[in-house]
């Protein structure tokens, strides 16, 4: 039984800007490594048991790439007020400006 806690960083795509950011997560994995995979113990269909390797090693990488996975946020912003793109030209309004807001307000 693995038990243990991950403070990673991951990257992930700005909802509003598009931008690539890192942000901290934080991971609590428990888990079930087997020894012998022929072991016979209940799984969901699909699942498939973590194994220990035949040099008798704990390899967590899947265990935390799928954490990873379903942990990671599907919506965040890069700050608390991301301006977002401008929906004409495209450009990141966090960083420059566009007059594309003015030019409609003229027509
Ligand atoms: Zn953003």
């Amino acid at each position: 039984m693995v038990s243990a806690r991950f403070r990673v960083q991951v990257t992930v795509m700005c909802s509003r800007c598009l931008s690539m950011f890192e942000s901290p997560l934080s991971l609590d994995l428990q888990e079930e490594f087997l020894s012998d995979p022929a072991v016979n113990i209940p799984l969901a269909p699909g699942e498939e048991p973590f194994v220990i390797t035949k040099g008798r090693e704990l390899d967590l990488d899947e265990a935390v790439r799928q954490y990873v996975s379903l942990e990671a946020p599907l919506k965040s912003l890069c700050r608390p007020r991301c301006a977002g793109l401008c929906p004409r030209c495209w450009r990141n309004l966090n960083h420059e400006s566009c007059v594309c807001s003015l030019v409609e307000a003229v027509n």
